[in-house]
């Protein structure tokens, strides 16, 4: 039962029943139970049974059903499109089921799965909006308890309110350019129209669509410049994500994981522009041509980026692209892999009375006249946060340790920070070198110096370096340290 676990075994579709003939074999509950949920639908509904309950009577009265008040013969199915065995017979059910099979119908025999081609769902009905909700007979209390929050999240007005959407489709698609037709149905479905239709003003409703539709300017782009988070797709903040179902293109950097740029709106174009170490895919030049070239088309964009955008993101380049182009862009923030890294370790950045201050830094500026600054400032006990910091670990440690201060200062290193794989080292400023060898990190790596470090829960990081000793260790085994 289990071996296909996340696979369905009956899949939804919507039936097309208008005008159809649906034949319900029976004459009690359970027949009065199918008739109630298709006679939600325009099919014809053909009753077969010589007793019908009372209720089932006069349902087949308010609704217009065609009743055949006889024993159930297999011409009774014929021509149906669909077919119910609801006669609580098991026998008679048995009967109808291949009687409907023989026709090539589809037969759903109550309370038997094995005679049933298909299942009936638990409907949240807004037509011509529908929800169905399946089980596969997990459970009809399931079904009923989702229906009951679906059902609780949907306004009772949503099916008028579809129903004008319809009536205006053909309008919209003559009079709005490609590319501003999904505002439009956003402002459609989320402003002033839904609005008057929640409040039953259907007339309210059919102006205000009017006039949104007339008001449509053409499309205008828009870049955001989102953070991604360190990889975990549950540190995205509410914002990116919303943003992300709202492109129409997605820029991304290799290090964002597939799945964060998978939470983007399905049909929304994704172009990777590389920027991992060593293997530019694309200049950033052309990353900025690209961006403005895709916002004067109307597209909106997200431009994803890992960690946080403002943090050696080269988000400045972009913006200062778009501000000369005039193209409206806004900055999403997003966490930071230093903060991401802290958090592993559970250290704290800033630690009262030890440290203060901290600095985001990276190694790859060490030619500049960048470094003495913030070596200053890791003497006088900031925090330093070293971003792509791996293959200058040596350069680092002895520019820091040159500028005065001590190889005993702690130091923790995690690579893939926020992620399942990730791993954590800790050791001090003289094991740092160490980690430029370390070819078995291929993923990003955060290192963070400072006394603060000694604040943080090391019980489950390995040590950074093994220090010289006699017979060698091997790391698992300072993992106990
Ligand atoms: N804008 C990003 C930084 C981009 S620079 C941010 O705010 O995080 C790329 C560097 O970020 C990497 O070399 C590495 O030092 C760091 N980094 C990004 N993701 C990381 C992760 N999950 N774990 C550890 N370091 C990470």
């Amino acid at each position: 039962m289990q071996q296909n676990a996340h696979k369905l075994n009956a899949f939804p579709v919507f039936l097309k029943l208008e005008g159809a003939v649906v034949v319900i074999v029976g004459g009690g509950e359970e027949a009065l139970a199918k008739a109630r949920l298709l006679g939600q639908s325009s099919a014809r509904i053909r009753i077969v049974t010589e007793d019908a309950s009372p209720e089932l009577q006069a349902w087949i009265g308010q609704n217009g059903a065609d009743h055949i008040n006889a024993a159930y013969a297999p011409e009774h199915v014929r021509g149906a499109a669909m077919v119910f065995a609801a006669s609580g017979d098991a026998a008679l059910d048995r009967r109808v089921s291949a009687d409907a099979r023989r026709h090539g119908i589809l037969v759903n025999a109550v309370d038997r799965p094995d005679l049933c081609d298909f299942f009936t769902p638990a409907l949240v009905n807004r037509a011509p909006v529908a929800v169905a909700i399946g089980t596969e007979g997990a459970g009809p209390v399931l079904a009923q308890m989702i229906r009951a929050r679906i059902d609780q999240m949907l306004a009772p007005s949503l099916g008028s309110l579809a129903s004008l959407a319809a009536s205006l489709r053909e309008a919209a698609e003559r009079l709005l350019p490609k590319g501003s037709r999904r505002r439009f149905w956003n402002d459609f479905f989320a402003g002033a129209p839904a609005r008057a239709a929640a409040a039953g003003d259907m007339r309210l409703a059919l102006e205000s669509a009017s006039e949104l539709l007339l008001s449509q300017r053409p499309a205008e782009g828009h870049v955001a410049l989102v953070g991604a988070g360190p990889g975990a797709e549950d540190l995205l903040t509410l914002r990116a994500q919303r943003l992300l179902m709202e492109a129409d293109v997605i820029v991304h950097d290799a290090l964002v994981p597939e799945a964060v740029v998978a939470m983007g709106r399905r049909d929304a174009e994704r172009l990777p522009v590389g920027k991992r170490k060593g293997c530019h895919s694309r200049s950033q030049g052309e990353i900025n041509a690209l961006l403005v070239s895709l916002a004067r088309a109307g597209k909106r964009v997200v431009r994803l980026k890992s960690g946080d955008p403002l943090v050696f993101g080269r988000a400045g380049e972009e913006m200062a692209a778009l501000r000369d182009a005039g193209i409206s862009h806004e900055v999403v923030p997003g966490i930071t892999a230093a903060f991401a890294a802290a958090a592993d370790f559970g250290l704290p950045l800033t630690l009262r009375g030890v440290t203060s201050s901290m600095v985001f830094t990276t190694g790859h500026d060490l030619k500049g006249g960048t470094l003495p600054d913030w070596a200053k400032l890791a003497i006088s006990g900031a925090t330093v946060a070293v971003y792509m910091g791996r293959s200058v670990a040596a350069e680092v440690a002895g520019r820091l340790i040159e500028a005065g201060l001590s190889p005993d200062t702690a130091v923790a290193v995690v690579e893939n920070a926020s992620l399942p794989g990730r791993r954590r080292f800790h050791g001090t400023l003289a094991d740092l070198p160490s980690l430029e060898a370390r070819s078995d990190l291929a993923g990003p790596v955060m290192t963070i110096i400072g006394d603060a470090v000694a604040g943080a829960d090391l019980a489950r990081s390995e040590p950074l370096a093994v220090r010289e000793r006699k017979t060698p260790a091997p790391v698992a085994e300072g993992a106990m340290t």
